[in-house]
């Protein structure tokens, strides 16, 4: 609360009392707030990786390019931690648009289902890889208005996690489903789960249960948090259910039509 509080004098110059001005400045505070800890986390971020090319980079260059075998171990390291900093560089771009600026929707009358059938395509790989069985929509389209990069963005966030968060062998179910006014999507994995304490927070920027396994996966502990905004700029819900050593389900209600909702 910001108190100013100045004596108030009539034109003669008598004093008739004094003026309080109350500011509340909770609000602004409380985004400064945010925002010097989004900057630190940022730096933190992108620290990690940084260090770890400069260290890999460095013990080459001290010799460990002359043994082959070691040579090609670290250069994978160098190769996966850049492609990781490039992710997290873009994640951090779209995050700060989101939040900022709100993002301006390409709106479009779309089929929940084909953009489905893409976002699994371009995961199909690390799918066979881990041999996980993956089950679709039923045949039919369910369409509704929406801005198609962005519901692919959602789509792939969530794809990729269910992926990540799978011990091979595991199952995948993916639903979309027409309900009257709504469009239901959902993805159910039989993953290691997420703790009730955990549930509230992975919406969060950069919160991860398992540092170290989000990190050595590729993740950047941004994906839930953009797509919870883009889901909130479609004026959709996001709800998560969830067992350790279980799975997870993630089911996002959309409306049909954007329009209705000013
Ligand atoms: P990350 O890049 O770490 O995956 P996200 O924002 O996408 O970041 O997710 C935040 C955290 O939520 C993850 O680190 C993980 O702990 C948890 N999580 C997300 N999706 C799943 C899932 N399908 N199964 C289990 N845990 C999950």
């Amino acid at each position: 609360l910001d108190v100013y509080i100045a004596p108030h004098v009539n034109i003669h110059g008598e004093r008739k009392g004094v003026i309080t001005v109350l500011h509340d400045i909770t609000n602004i505070r409380r985004l400064e707030k945010m925002r010097s800890e989004f900057v630190a986390n940022v730096s933190h971020e992108l620290k990690t990786p940084v260090t770890s090319l400069i260290g890999f980079t460095e013990t080459l260059l001290d010799g460990a390019m002359y043994d082959e075998e070691v040579a090609k171990k670290f250069l994978k390291i160098i190769h996966d931690e850049s492609v990781r900093l490039n992710r997290l560089i873009s994640d951090i771009l779209l995050i700060s648009k989101v939040e900022q600026e709100g993002l301006p929707l390409k709106l479009e009358e779309i089929d929940m289902v084909s953009v489905i059938e893409e976002c699994v395509d371009t995961v199909q790989e690390e799918l066979t890889k881990k041999q996980l069985q993956l089950s679709m929509p039923e045949r039919g389209e369910v369409r509704f208005e929406a801005d198609r990069d962005r519901l692919k963005q959602i789509i792939l966030n969530l794809v990729s996690n269910a992926i990540m968060y799978t011990p091979p062998g595991g199952k995948i179910r993916i639903d979309a489903a027409d309900r009257g006014e709504e469009v239901h999507f959902v993805i159910e994995d039989t993953g290691i789960g997420i703790a009730k304490k955990d549930i509230p927070r992975i919406f969060e920027r950069f919160y991860r249960v398992d540092k170290a396994r989000s990190r050595n996966s590729g993740g950047t502990g941004l994906g839930l948090a953009i797509v919870k905004h883009l889901v909130e700029s479609h004026h959709g819900k996001i709800h998560v259910e969830s067992e350790p050593g279980v799975g997870s389900k993630f089911t996002i209600v959309f409306p049909k039509k954007q329009n209705r909702i000013g």
